[in-house]
């Protein structure tokens, strides 16, 4: 048996892929990269945002 602890294989593959939107908020004017289909703000909460 050969169990000596080998390397550890980390996956540089990331699943979790840069699929967020851009968006800007109509009430601040923030930018940010919304994820859903009801991204909100992150400054102000607001949902009143335009997809760009
Ligand atoms: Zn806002």
């Amino acid at each position: 048996m050969c169990s000596a602890g080998g390397p550890i294989e980390v996956d540089l593959n990331d699943p979790l892929k840069d699929r967020g939107k851009k968006y800007r908020c109509n009430d601040c004017g923030q930018t940010f990269t919304g994820l859903g289909k009801h991204p909100m703000c992150p400054s102000c909460q607001s949902e009143n945002v335009t997809e760009i």
